[in-house]
């Protein structure tokens, strides 16, 4: 059992706020992952987590015990760090044993688990090796071993597969999800890798400038961000972000910039106006002739092999299309583009708060709080 509670965690370094009034759940079995930009607080939180580094405020639960100012070495829990921090001059199976040799196990009893262990992550060939001898995801699942070893409550890791080319790290990210899944343990994962966070993730907490932006599943932080900050973020490439105003126009709500006249889908008695940031994801735009919802002029063409990106000047605004390959459009061509109301995500230009738009009851009555912030 590995539950981790986060209670109003701060940390300061001087006047500045590295982390700020974190709170956090996370449920004994979760794989959450810590997300952010460089810089927004992920390493010092998961840091004081593992009691390497002391809050200035708040608390930090593990199973409804306050843990806030017990020692590292005894809080159950296993840290695994981006540089694997192996010892050079020990073998591999000295390295995984070495929590068990200094909690003052026997070597015989230490041998068994060692093997134990490293059969499960593939390394029993490579016992008496030193990590010299081994490639950067053999150290990598060394150091998972060395962390397995004394079967601790929850896992905390720092972008531990950082170190690998693209193809490793793809393959280990497979790995630590089958771990995950047959262990049963906790995983908190600092990474600032989107795809880490999508692919290996039950619940993402995306950090920004020490705070928590949103916590949610991949899903719902992809389909439904609660900021512009948010939905700018996740995906590669981002959302596009359009400048525009929600106008009504014959009875049903549109969206509107020099580039963009769309459906919001929804109906309305009144003009609204507020200024705000209309989100589309390049996959969801779709090139169409006879569409009038977004025009522009191809300014460039992004050629990845499966898919195109194609970038376009919308009215002067940057717009980003994903699409099959070829779609058959060049630079200078212009462009038309068609998108679903239901992909259109709406922000408040000020604060970058999500908009929800309501169907009013009574579609003809104009409703002042059909207008809700997220
Ligand atoms: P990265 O992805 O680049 O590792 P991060 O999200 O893990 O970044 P942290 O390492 O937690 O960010 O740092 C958060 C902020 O706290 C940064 O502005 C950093 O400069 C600052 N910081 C971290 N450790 C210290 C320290 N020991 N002394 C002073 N400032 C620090």
């Amino acid at each position: 059992m590995a539950r981790l509670q986060i209670d109003a965690v701060s940390k300061r370094f001087g006047a500045e706020y590295a982390v700020h009034e974190v709170s956090l759940d996370i449920a004994d079995g979760e794989f959450l992952v810590l997300l952010g930009p460089s810089g927004c607080g992920k390493s010092t939180l998961l840091r004081m987590i593992a009691g390497l580094e002391e809050p200035s405020s708040g608390r930090i639960l593990l199973d409804g015990i306050d843990i806030t100012d017990i020692a590292p070495q005894q809080r159950d829990l296993a840290m695994v760090f981006q540089s694997y921090a192996l010892y050079p001059h020990l073998t591999v199976a000295k390295n995984i044993g070495f929590p068990l040799r200094s909690r003052r196990w026997s070597r015989a009893r230490t041998a068994e688990r060692v093997a134990e262990v490293a059969g499960a992550l593939e390394l029993s060939q490579l016992l008496e090796r030193r990590p010299a001898a081994l490639s950067g995801g053999q150290r990598q699942r060394v150091a998972l071993a060395r962390a397995m070893v004394r079967d601790p409550g929850a896992f905390l890791m720092d972008e531990p597969l950082s170190n690998l080319d693209a193809k490793l790290r793809s393959a280990t990210r497979a790995e630590l999800i089958a771990l995950h899944r047959r262990l049963g343990s906790t995983f908190v994962y600092v990474t600032h890798d989107q795809v880490e966070a999508m692919t290996m993730a039950t619940r993402i907490a995306l950090l920004h400038a020490g705070r928590v932006a949103q916590v949610g599943s991949p899903e719902e932080l992809y389909d439904r961000p609660i900021t512009a900050f948010v939905a700018g973020f996740l995906g590669a490439p981002p959302m596009n972000l359009f400048p525009a105003e929600v106008v009504s126009l014959d009875g049903e709500l549109r969206v509107r910039a020099a580039g963009i006249d769309a459906s919001l889908g929804i109906s309305a008695g009144s003009p609204s106006g507020p200024e705000i940031l209309a989100g589309i994801r390049p996959e969801r735009l779709r090139i169409d002739a006879t569409a009038t919802d977004i025009r522009g002029r191809v300014t460039m063409v992004e050629n990845l092999g499966s898919e195109e990106l194609i970038h376009l000047d919308a009215a002067g605004i940057d717009c980003c299309v994903r699409a099959a390959r070829p779609a058959g459009v060049q630079a200078g061509d212009d462009l038309r583009l068609r998108v679903d109301p239901a992909d259109i995500h709406l922000f408040d230009r000020a604060s970058g708060h999500r908009l929800v738009w309501q169907e009013p009851e009574a579609p003809t009555v104009h409703d002042a709080t059909a207008v809700s912030v997220a």
